[in-house]
Order: C-alpha cells, then sequence, then structure tokens
C-alpha cells in the first residue's frame, strides 16, 4: 500500500523536500544571510572524530591533528563531529571538545559544532561513566520513572564534558529477536516503547536546552529500522502501511510531540525504497503529517550508499541530491568531504535549490542555539565530577534491581542463603561485556580492560556478597566453546556443593557482529546446563543476553532461571541481591520468550487458537505456546487480584472510564509489581489482536499491604490502525484485564 504513493517520489530525480516553508528566528535568518554556499554545505555535514586523530584509533593517548581540524572547520566548515576516542576521561574530552570550538570560533560566523555521541544506556564514550541497563531491560522494570532517572543522568554526564547531542532514544519496536538491536529496543510492546521513549526524550531535553542538564536527543531510526525480513541487520523489510502505522510509527509520533529535536533516519529499505531517499518518509510524512521541526540526520554513510549498497542512485552526486531533496538535513559521514563538494555542485547545477540548503541549515542552526552554543559554547572542567557519582551508580543499580526478571522458582529454590555452597560456571559469570555489550566504551563493549575498576562481573558481585568461601568457580569466558572445559570442571567440582549456577548467554556484540543464524543458545553453553543436572544438584540458569535465546529441553532441567538482559554497571550486584533474596525481583518480560525459533509470535497476536488448531502431539506448533509469555516475572512474594471495577461501562469519546483494581501482597515479604492493563476488542473491522497494553504502573507494597490502582481509559486508548490508514476507536465491546480480572466496556461513538 505504501509502495503505491511513495515509491515514485523516493525514485523522482528533481524533487525538493517541500514541506511548507519553515519559519526561523532573526538569529538564525541574519546567520543564513552572511554565510557562503560553502559554509552552508558544510554546516551539514558530519564528520566521524577518528579522522582528526593523529595517533591513530585505538591508542588511548589519541590527540586532534591541528592540521586536519584546521582543515575541517575552516575549509569544508563543518557543523558537525561525532563519536569516541577510545577510553578517554572527562578531562581529555573537555579539552578535545575546547579544542574544536575554540577552532570554530576562528571560522568566519564563529559557528560551534555540534558534537554528537552514542550515550545508548549512559554516556558510553566517557571512561568511568555510569552505564544503565540497555531498553530492553529498562523495559522489564515497567518503570517509566527509572527512565527518566537514566536520561538525567546521562545527558548531565555528557553535557559536562561538552557532548551536546545524544544519537537516542531508540524508539524502534523489537518484534524480531533475531535481530542484532533487539537489546537497544524497548521490546516487542509500542505502548512501553512509546512511554518509555518519550519519558527519555522529556528528561534529556527538558525545558530549557542550555541547562548543564540536558542535551539535544535524536529519535532513531525512522523507521521500521528493527524488522528487517530475516534479522539481519541493515537488510531489507516489507512493512506494509498498515503495520508501519500500528506498530512503528507511535513511539516517533509522542516522542515528536514531546519536542524531540532531531531524528536519525533507518539505514536500510523497506518495501524496496531505501528510507534515505524516500521523500514521501521524510517530508511527506515526518514534516506535513507528524509536524516535525527539528534536524534529520542521516545514519552512517547512508547518504552514500544510495549509490553503493542501495543502488538507486547512479552516481555519488545522484545520491546526494536524492537525500538532501527527500529531506536529509546533515550526512553523517563520510569523511572524505565528498557530501559538501557534491552539494555546492547540485546547488550550482541548480538540482538542489538553496531554499532546501537555507531549511536544513537554518534547523541545524536553530538547534545551535536552542543548545546555547553560540553563546557558551565551551565546557568547563569544572563540571566533570558529575561523571560515575555514587548518585548515578545508585540510579544505574535500583535500574538494574527492578528489570532482572524471574523466569522460574521451582519449589521456590531462590533465594538462596547465604550458606549454600555454589558451584558457579559459564561464561557470562566472568564477563563485563556481556553484561554491557554495545555502546559501553567502546562500539561493540567487548574490550573488558576499558570497564571501571569498580564494575564487578557476576562472579565478582557474588564473592562481594559476603559468601566467598562458599563458592566455587573458575575463569572461563568463551560463549561458544566454554562448555569443554566448564562439564569436565562440574564433574570434578560437585562434592559438596549445594546448587550450580550456570551463567550462559551471548558475548557483547553490536549492529552486525551481532548478526546469529540461529536464535538457540549455542550448543556448547547448553551442554553446560545437561552437565549440571547430571550431578543430580539443583541447577540455577542466569541468562546474560539481548535477545531471547532458545534452550527449550534444557530450559526443563533447570530449577530456577533469572534473565539479566544487558544489566550495566551494577548488574551483577543486583543479581547478587536478587539471588540472596537482598531484594525482591520485579521485572517483567518485555517480549514473548519463544520455545521454538519456528514460532516467533509476539503477544498481540491476530488470531485465537481454538480447539481445532490444537492437533494432538503438534499442538506447541500450532497454538501460541511461547516458552515464556511477554509479561512473565515472578517474586519471592505472592500478589492477589480483586475488586477490578470500571465507573461506567457505556462510554462514548467525550468521556472516560475510571478502572480500580484491588492489589494485595499475600506473602512474606515486601515486594513491587508491575500492574497491567490489557484490552481486547471484540469485534471490529480488521482482526483485532488478541490483547492489548493499554496501561501500566509499579507500585511497592509490604507483606499484608493491599492497594488500590486506578487507570483511566480514553476512547483513544483502544484505538488502531484500519483498513483505510486512518486511527479509529470503533463502537462496541471491549474486555479490559488486569492480572486474572477482567471486566466489559463499551464505547459508543
Ligand atoms: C548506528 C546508529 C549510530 C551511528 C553513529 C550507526 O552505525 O546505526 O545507531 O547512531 O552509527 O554511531
Amino acid at each position: 500500500i505504501w509502495l503505491s504513493a511513495a515509491a515514485f517520489f523516493s525514485c523522482e530525480k528533481k524533487t525538493e523536500a517541500g514541506s511548507k516553508p519553515q519559519a526561523f528566528d532573526k538569529e538564525v535568518q541574519d546567520l543564513l544571510k552572511n554565510m557562503s554556499l560553502e559554509e552552508k554545505a558544510g554546516q551539514m555535514t558530519q564528520i566521524d572524530i577518528r579522522n582528526l586523530l593523529n595517533n591513530g584509533y585505538g591508542n588511548t593517548d589519541e590527540k586532534l591533528d591541528t592540521a586536519r581540524l584546521k582543515e575541517a572547520i575552516q575549509t569544508y566548515h563543518v557543523g558537525s563531529i561525532l563519536n569516541c576516542i577510545q577510553a578517554y576521561t572527562p578531562e581529555k574530552w573537555v579539552e578535545l571538545i575546547s579544542q574544536i570550538q575554540n577552532e570554530a570560533l576562528q571560522s568566519p560566523n564563529k559557528i560551534p559544532v555540534l558534537y554528537g555521541t552514542d550515550a545508548m544506556h549512559g554516556v558510553g564514550f566517557i571512561k568511568d561513566a555510569v552505564l544503565f541497563p540497555h531498553n530492553i531491560g529498562m523495559a522489564a522494570s515497567r518503570n517509566d520513572q527509572l527512565v527518566s532517572q537514566a536520561a538525567q543522568v546521562t545527558s548531565t554526564e555528557a553535557r559536562s564534558v561538552g557532548l551536546t547531542w545524544n544519537f537516542a532514544p531508540v524508539l524502534d519496536v523489537g518484534r524480531e529477536p533475531y535481530w542484532s538491536r533487539f537489546e537497544e529496543t524497548f521490546g516487542e510492546d509500542v505502548y512501553i516503547t512509546t512511554q518509555m521513549g518519550s519519558a527519555a526524550v522529556q528528561m534529556m531535553e527538558g525545558s530549557d536546552l542550555t541547562s548543564k542538564t540536558n542535551i539535544a536527543s535524536c529519535l532513531k531510526h525512522f523507521i521500521g529500522y528493527s524488522a528487517p525480513k530475516n534479522g539481519i541487520d541493515r537488510t531489507q523489510s516489507h512493512i506494509p502501511e498498515i503495520v508501519l502505522r500500528e506498530y512503528y510509527l507511535p513511539p516517533f509520533r509522542e516522542a515528536i510531540n514531546k519536542g524531540a529535536s532531531s531524528i536519525m533516519i533507518n539505514s536500510a529499505e523497506i518495501n524496496g525504497i531505501p528510507c534515505h531517499g524516500n521523500k514521501w518518509l521524510l517530508t511527506d510524512l515526518l514534516r506535513t503529517e507528524l509536524g516535525f521541526t527539528g534536524m534529520v540526520v542521516s545514519d552512517w554513510e547512508d547518504v552514500i550508499r544510495l549509490h553503493t549498497w542501495h543502488k538507486v542512485a547512479a552516481t555519488p552526486k545522484e545520491a546526494v541530491m536524492m537525500a538532501v531533496n527527500a529531506g536529509v538535513d546533515m550526512s553523517m559521514v563520510p569523511n572524505d568531504y565528498s557530501f559538501p563538494k557534491y552539494l555546492v555542485e547540485l546547488v550550482k547545477e541548480g538540482k538542489v535549490s538553496m531554499a532546501r540548503i537555507d531549511e536544513a541549515v537554518g534547523r541545524i542552526l536553530t538547534l545551535k542555539i536552542k543548545l546555547g552554543l553560540m553563546k557558551n559554547p565551551l565546557p568547563s572542567i569544572a563540571d566533570v565530577g558529575v561523571v560515575g557519582s555514587d548518585a548515578h551508580q545508585q540510579i544505574a543499580l535500583n535500574a538494574a534491581r527492578e528489570s532482572i526478571t524471574l523466569l522460574k522458582n521451582d519449589k521456590n529454590i531462590l533465594p538462596l542463603a547465604k550458606d549454600k555452597k555454589i558451584l558457579l560456571v559459564g561464561p557470562a559469570a566472568n564477563s563485563l561485556s556481556a553484561l554491557h555489550s554495545s555502546w559501553s566504551y567502546t562500539w561493540q563493549g567487548s574490550n573488558e580492560s576499558l570497564y571501571p575498576e569498580t564494575t564487578k562481573t557476576i562472579r565478582e558481585a557474588l564473592e562481594a556478597s559476603g559468601n566467598k568461601a562458599n563458592i566455587r568457580t573458575n575463569a572461563t569466558t568463551g560463549f561458544d566453546d566454554a562448555a569443554n572445559y566448564d562439564v569436565s570442571f562440574i564433574q570434578k567440582n560437585t562434592a559438596g556443593v549445594d546448587v550450580i549456577i550456570v551463567c550462559v548467554g551471548e558475548a557483547a556484540y553490536a549492529e552486525q557482529p551481532g548478526v546469529i543464524k540461529d536464535l538457540n543458545l549455542p550448543e556448547a553453553q547448553k551442554q553446560l546446563i545437561v552437565a549440571a543436572k547430571k550431578t543430580g544438584k539443583p541447577v540455577i540458569v542466569c541468562l546474560v543476553e539481548g535477545r531471547p535465546r532458545l534452550f527449550p529441553e534444557e530450559e526443563a532441567l533447570a530449577d530456577a532461571v533469572i534473565m539479566c538482559y544487558r544489566p550495566g554497571s551494577k548488574g551483577a550486584d543486583a543479581f547478587a541481591e536478587i539471588l540472596y533474596g537482598d531484594i525482591n525481583p520485579s521485572g517483567k518480560l518485555p517480549f514473548t520468550y519463544p520455545r521454538y525459533d519456528g514460532d516467533i509470535t509476539t503477544y498481540d497476536y491476530k488470531f485465537k487458537e481454538t480447539e481445532q488448531q490444537l492437533k494432538p502431539g503438534v499442538s506447541e506448533f500450532v497454538a501460541f505456546n511461547p516458552q515464556w509469555p511477554f509479561g512473565h516475572g515472578l517474586s519471592y512474594t505472592t500478589f492477589a487480584y480483586s475488586n477490578l471495577n470500571v465507573n461506567k461501562s457505556n462510554f462514548t469519546k467525550n468521556d472516560s472510564v475510571l478502572v480500580t483494581v484491588d492489589i494485595s501482597n499475600t506473602g512474606a515479604r515486601t515486594g513491587k509489581i508491575a500492574v497491567e492493563l490489557y484490552s481486547r476488542d471484540h469485534f471490529a473491522s480488521i482482526t483485532p489482536s488478541e490483547r492489548r497494553l493499554r496501561k501500566y504502573t509499579k507500585i511497592e507494597l509490604k507483606a499484608g499491604e493491599k492497594q488500590t490502582v486506578s487507570f483511566t481509559i480514553k476512547a483513544a486508548d483502544l484505538q488502531f490502525v484500519n483498513k483505510d490508514l486512518k486511527t479509529v476507536t470503533e463502537a462496541g465491546a471491549f474486555d479490559l484485564m488486569i492480572g486474572n480480572l477482567q471486566t466489559e466496556i463499551y464505547f459508543n461513538e
């Protein structure tokens, strides 16, 4: 459906963005009047900092090459620089960014550089910065407040060193668990992604972008990046517009409404149309329909890739024309300055209009002014004390505590008493990088030597929890080949042991290094669980992974399973607290954990299991039968739901329904619980989802305590995209479901 309207626009050679002309402040207009075409093309160019280093990337003592810096700023007028230098301390960052800004202040119009970075779960490129659980874990916490706090810490730490633009949050909805960036998503649910994504944006940007606690956000990756057909990063996806609007668009729409400053484009193509050349997407949808007035940045080299990868532009120069005319305001690399050179030529040839250039540059300058960079371009060494502070570490600890999810706990084997003798095995027990993964001190996060001294592995955290004498362990780290050594270690070391903890999962990865061909846990790791079971001791499996890795047969051998996701700086500490019961787990799965990779399905699927579908012997392949459902997560206490009430059972678009429910802690200890409200549409003009999450909140209850939770449901909370691509709420009956309770309401238009 989407193809029909969009395909032709995207390949048209001479169109320009053509949304309504944007009005800019006088300061911007004056600058635009004074700037040469070359300066404007330079502002639209972003280069990689590694292009300006003289000691070679990877050397922790890299310094700026002053001649290359001068060339970038004075000859090519680059408007933006991005990303990392390995193990760069806050002080070195301040020095580096000051040097860049001082050079920029020598340029004709004294326009400071906008420095962008990927602070995806904390400022991953500052040495010793605090790193939070990746979004997949934050989503498991079901706690928007934690997301806001993490965003505030991230912006404060970034801003303190002069980093003013964050390529976050990721608003791609994670409905394809094969995708190697699944860990960067808030999981499969569009509502959670919408809520948490906009909470992050609001906190990062605040009401005043000049403040020392705020930075510009960048929503990414617009749009549909998380749905490659075969899971391989940056490959084709097929997304009908009805699906695009239902599941992928809402988080972007909401974050734009909340005032996000910039947006990054999906590197890949949808329905055969590369997003970077898709004028329908970048202008008609983004500008005209969503009303976005901020800046559009390409993803990595993606302008030129319209020629080199996607083959929709016959030459690199045509690629520049296509992207800029479709609506790209800034090109993230290449570093060879081909982008601004071609752009200048294209304007002179009349193939890109000066109006389009002024529009793009106007947006870039507007952001620099909003950030206060024109008046105050230099960071101050006096501010860097906030990086990795104790207060920030505490927030990371709280986030890890609330995200870790107890998936299985047969016979309440957990929590463990501290005097239990533990045999601790498996590669994830000894890996800092597996706890953090992408965007952690390096892009892939895999350099163990760059992690701060204070960050603990699972093994170190268990040893530090007062139980060191009771832990027997080794130091294997190989995720694919640890089994041989660890299996014989298990066999030789079980005497006197009470329980075996097997830590499995995935090594750190980002983007393409994270591409896998099989969602199953590698066989070598499965064999660890088998070997542990053979000893006859209870087996606790700890999963450290960015996406569900499958182990259906071996799961049955485990007495308990704890999902850590990628829990960050304080992840191991939180794991130890949960294992020993110092903290009561409260995470809930933000995705459906499939049993087999042939039955990947999201919880909001569109068919009903019926008796007829359940064929004897093969029922698990026919029916929806995940290993663990979306929303699953156990506690060390028990909760009961009662008195689900609505203040009215009929409502119209002008009013709302107040839903109340009582939650009681019926167990023996304090616990937190995420209360979730789902709806189910009885009948609709397209097949309704089995259920949809509409609201959630998280509360804490002491043993024996009861609390009434209320939610307000409006017509818009029950809407969906119909076959005319309109977002509608249709009249009729809806079930509302909380816990094991259910009631019915009727919407009358
Ligand atoms: C990623 C983006 C990231 C950019 C800059 C790209 O490869 O797709 O998410 O912001 O690199 O590091």
